[in-house]
This record gives C-alpha cells, sequence and structure tokens, in this order.
C-alpha cells in the first residue's frame, strides 16, 4: 500500500528488535472487535497500526471477531465490520471468530484445573468483590479455593452440561490474593451465562472472560504481537499467567498503545449505540458519527483516514487530538483532486438589466485551477443569476469587496457586474438585485486595467438544478471525551443544518460517493444513501478553510 506504517512509533523497534533476537521468526498480528457496534476512528488507529506492522514487516494479519460475551453480539455487526476495514484498504489473512475455539478454550481450562491452577467457586459477584480488596487491602481467600482436583473437575463439567444458574458458580484462576495487582488476585476465568449465542446458539452456557480467552485466542493463532490500549496494561501479568499456565505452544506477547481520543466527539460504541438508540442520529452512518461508517457517509476517504492514523503516532500516554486534523487531511487531499464546481446554497436573484432578453452563452471555466489535466467545463450564462445572499449587502462595512449598491464585482468566470437597483418586498426583505454588466469583461477580465475586489459565484437560473445539502456542525459540545455518562447533555441541538441550494446544470448525474469542491463553500459529497433519481443530496465534509494548522 502506498502508505506503510513508516512514522517511527515505539511498537514497531519492539517488533524490530523480536525478529532480531529471533524471539520470533515472522510476525502475525490481529485486530480484535468485539461485534457489538460499529467500528470507529479509534478502531482505524488500532487497524492502521496492526496492518501496518505486518505489511512493513511481511508479516500477517487476522481479522478476529472476539465474540466470548453472547448477550450483545449480532451478525449485522460482524458485516459492517468486514466491510470498513476493506473499505479502508486492508485484506486480512485469516477470518476466525473466537467463538469457534470454544471447545479448546475448555480444553485449557481443565488442563488448568488437572494443574491446581484453577478452582470452581461459589461466591456470589457481590462476595467475590468484597473478598478481592482493594489497592490498599489485601485481597481474602475464597472459602472454596481448596477444593480438590477431581471436585472442581467435576463441578466444572456441571457448570457446562447446565446444572447451575446464572452467577451460580464461576471458575477462577489460582494465583496470589495478596498480590499487588488486583487482577492476579485469583480472577475468574469462566462464568455461567445462559443465553444464546450469535454462532454457536445454545451450545454452551459457560462463556470465557476477556482475559482468559484473549491471550489463548491469540496463541491457538500464532499471534506474535497482541497490540491493545492503554486499560490492559495492569492485565499483562494476567495475560502472560494464562500463557505460561496453559503451555500453549506459540508465545504471543501483549503491548499496550495509548487509545485514541478526539475533541468534539464521543468514541465508545455503548455510547454511539445509545446516540442511535435515542435517535439523536440517523443511524450508525449518520454523516455526524464518528464511526466508519459516518465518515464515509459524510465523506471523508480511506486515505485521508488512514494517514490521519499515521500522522497522529502511537504513543504510550493518553491524549485528546482535535478532530480538525482529520478534516486537514481530507482537504489536502481532496484539494489535489476534487472537480470545482458553483453552487448557491442560499439564492438570492440576480437580473442583468442590459443583458439581451433571450440570450443566453456559455463559460469555459476550469475544473481545477491546480490541475490543468483536470480540464474544463462549460457553464451556461443568462441575463437571469443566483447568487449568494450573504454576497450582498445594501449597507456595508468598510472593507466589504463584494456586492453592494453601486460596486462592481467580478462573477467568477464570466463578467463585471454593478448593482444598480435593489429591489424587496412588503416586508422590506430584499428579494431581488438589479444589476449592469460590462460585455468587455467577458471571462471576468477586467477590459481598461480597473479592479474589482471581490469576486463571487453564481448560477444560471433558467438551467440551475436544485440540490438538498446538508451542513454539519460538531455532534457534541465539548472539548473532550469525558469519562461520564451525561454527555447526552452535551449533543448538540443544532449539528445538522439542511438548505436548499441550486447547482450547475453539470451536476445532473453525479453519482453517490463523488466528491466536490464547491466554490467557497467547502468540500461535498454525494449522499449515497439518499441520493435517489430525482433528488440530489450533498454532505459537507469540511468547509474550506479552518483556523486549524498542521505543518
Ligand atoms: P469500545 O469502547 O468503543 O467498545 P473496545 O476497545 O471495547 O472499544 P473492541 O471492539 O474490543 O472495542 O476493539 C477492537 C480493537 O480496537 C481493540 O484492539 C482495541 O484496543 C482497539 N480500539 C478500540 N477503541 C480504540 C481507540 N479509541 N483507539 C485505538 N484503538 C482502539
Ligand atoms: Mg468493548
Amino acid at each position: 500500500m502506498e502508505d506503510n506504517n513508516n512514522s517511527s512509533n515505539f511498537i514497531r523497534n519492539i517488533v524490530g528488535g523480536d525478529l532480531k533476537s529471533g524471539r520470533y521468526k515472522s510476525v502475525v498480528t490481529r485486530f480484535p472487535p468485539e461485534p457489538n457496534g460499529y467500528l470507529h476512528i479509534g478502531h482505524a488507529k488500532s487497524i492502521v497500526l496492526n496492518f501496518g506492522l505486518a505489511n512493513e514487516f511481511n508479516g500477517r494479519t487476522n481479522l478476529r471477531f472476539d465474540d466470548t460475551n453472547p448477550s450483545k453480539e449480532n451478525s449485522e455487526y460482524v458485516e459492517s465490520i468486514k466491510k470498513d476495514v476493506r473499505w479502508l484498504g486492508y485484506d486480512w489473512d485469516e477470518l476466525h471468530f473466537a467463538s469457534s475455539y470454544f471447545d479448546q478454550m475448555y480444553e485449557y481450562a481443565v488442563f488448568l484445573i488437572k494443574k491446581g491452577k484453577a478452582y470452581v467457586c461459589d461466591l456470589t459477584a457481590d462476595e467475590i468483590r468484597k473478598y478481592r480488596g482493594t489497592l490498599t487491602k489485601p485481597g481474602k481467600e475464597s472459602p472454596y479455593r481448596n477444593r480438590t482436583v477431581e471436585e472442581n473437575l467435576e463441578l466444572f463439567e456441571k457448570m457446562k452440561s447446565g446444572e447451575f444458574k446464572d452467577g451460580e458458580k464461576v471458575l477462577r484462576a489460582k494465583i496470589d490474593m495478596l498480590s499487588p495487582n488486583i487482577n492476579m488476585r485469583d480472577p475468574v476465568l469462566y462464568r455461567i451465562v445462559h443465553a444464546s449465542h450469535h454462532n454457536t446458539g445454545d451450545e454452551w452456557c459457560i462463556y470465557p472472560m476477556y482475559d482468559f480467552a484473549h491471550p489463548l485466542e491469540d496463541a491457538i493463532e500464532g499471534v506474535t504481537h497482541s497490540i491493545c490500549t492503554l486499560e490492559f496494561e495492569d492485565h499483562r501479568p494476567l495475560y502472560e499467567w494464562v500463557i505460561r499456565e496453559c503451555e500453549t505452544e506459540n508465545k504471543p506477547r501483549q503491548i499496550e498503545f495509548a487509545r485514541l481520543n478526539m475533541t468534539n466527539t464521543v468514541m465508545s460504541k455503548r455510547k454511539l449505540k445509545k446516540l442511535v438508540d435515542e435517535n439523536l442520529v440517523d443511524g450508525w452512518d449518520d454523516p455526524r458519527m464518528p464511526t466508519i461508517s459516518g465518515l464515509r457517509r459524510r465523506g471523508f476517504t480511506p486515505g485521508s483516514i488512514r494517514r490521519f492514523c499515521r500522522e497522529i503516532g502511537v504513543a504510550k500516554a493518553n491524549s485528546v487530538v482535535d478532530s480538525r486534523m482529520l478534516d486537514y487531511f481530507l482537504r489536502d487531499e481532496l484539494e489535489k483532486k476534487a472537480l470545482r464546481t458553483m453552487a448557491v446554497l442560499n439564492p438570492l436573484k440576480v437580473v442583468i438589466t442590459n443583458y439581451p432578453e433571450g440570450k443566453s452563452e456559455n463559460f469555459e471555466i476550469e475544473n481545477n485551477p491546480d490541475d490543468p489535466s483536470a480540464g474544463v467545463r462549460e457553464v451556461p450564462f443568462s441575463r437571469e443569476l443566483y447568487i449568494e445572499r450573504e454576497d450582498f449587502m445594501e449597507n456595508p462595512p468598510k472593507k466589504y469587496y463584494r456586492l453592494f449598491p453601486g460596486n462592481e464585482v467580478r462573477l467568477k468566470g464570466a463578467y463585471f457586474i454593478k448593482c444598480s437597483e435593489v429591489k424587496k418586498d412588503e416586508k422590506g426583505d430584499v428579494i431581488e438585485l438589479h444589476c449592469t454588466y460590462d460585455p468587455r469583461s467577458r471571462g471576468g477580465n477586467s477590459p481598461d486595467g480597473r479592479k474589482v475586489r471581490g469576486t463571487i459565484h453564481w448560477v444560471n437560473a433558467s438551467t440551475a438544478i436544485s440540490a438538498e445539502v446538508r451542513l454539519y456542525e460538531p455532534l457534541i459540545l465539548d472539548d473532550s471525551e469525558e469519562e461520564n455518562d451525561s454527555f447526552l447533555d452535551k449533543v448538540n441541538p443544532d449539528s445538522l443544518k439542511i438548505v436548499s441550494g441550486f447547482l450547475e446544470p453539470g451536476m445532473k448525474n453525479v453519482k453517490p460517493g463523488e466528491k466536490f469542491q464547491f466554490f467557497r463553500h467547502g468540500y461535498f459529497n454525494v449522499d449515497p444513501k439518499c441520493t435517489e433519481k430525482g433528488k440530489l443530496v450533498f454532505n459537507r465534509i469540511v468547509p474550506l478553510k479552518s483556523s486549524f494548522k498542521i505543518k
């Protein structure tokens, strides 16, 4: 791929070192989403990192659905995740479901019991929590800790065959209730959940806990570097314990990095699901969502997302990234690629009084001033036009160079016009402007060296096509994602504004997903969900400029 992960980061140093030292012969990474929601931009960071490392070191990357929790997972999510990973530009080597390892995991649990390293415990969840102690208080051993191997084997078998209710018993690792690391105080390995699983149906009523399942999944697949987010740093000793005590053939290692947090958005699937369930957005792919499907519908490109993920870097300390940084990479890409067009989003009628009635002509306007190979397009012009309402002021302040009574401006690529008369309705609102044009300024060039300071865009009234244009503001009114549940109060009530605009007639046949620069308005995507025959819908991806700069 054009953009391998070349930026230096500590993980690639570790991986490089492991190959050099011979700890691993080749690199195998995995991207392990839990199919309980759609992927978001934070997952993209993990995807770019995992696939990028494997690409760089000629290794492999698996896509593995971490579906060990029966209740929240479903296959709609599985399909959306596959689609999003592919859309981002990556192809996995092997596709796996953690649930297909349930037999092996069960065998490993039995192996631990036989080694005296796991036991069945009858304490309730509450009791287990109390016995566990705190950071400052040591834990206390469960009264069931010293059951014999035979008794444990028999009870675990009964757990599996459904003889107990949810929560009645668990299987726990026998490690150390005095460990300073709470994760090592006899963590639960298996719990009873009588629920149907999207893959295994009702075959199982015991399910492995993440900390037991994940290292085994990695080991079974021959993953070498198991990259996860920082919250799991304190779980690493347990990860290593499972690998060591289960005596797995492969010995994966866990490496943690800081998760992506971004301003003005929320990034956990749970919160995103809440926005969907409460109908605060139009589904997981709402263009305001930080989901991959939302970003795609909004108009972000895979390349801009990958570049963003690489440029923010991989660190060992949490931080919050300004969401405008993603906008920057989109602009940077589309500036070179997107065709330009004129669109009037808040129209005001202009009549050129000295332009002959019935006459029309075409102007050739460049499709991309930075790229002559993009060619030109024909743009029709006649006596009646639309301009942007904001481009006229009856009583302008100083330094207003656009249209006002008596002032001359350039219509982009067409003529100089001067405003001679302002028409109003009975309420006093401006409804139409009368202007005169200078025929000698054809193409927008000055006939005699006189200067006009303002250039405004326009659309020919009789041939204009109308379109619905959606303008977005941040979904969350906050500077940082905080770990609390009250984020619903911070949902921006004005995050979507829908306007009806006029476009050049050449835009009639655009296709879903095509991207354009609307002169002075920004970059727009043809909405793939709502555009249909006879109805064009555009999403503004980003405005043209931002105060935010990246070197
Ligand atoms: P969420 O809280 O959004 O549900 P998660 O970590 O529970 O996130 P998973 O589906 O388990 O979601 O994540 C799959 C992979 O993506 C994991 O390896 C996880 O570390 C990584 N990941 C998830 N969120 C982020 C993020 N914000 N930044 C970087 N990596 C992330
Ligand atoms: Mg999760």
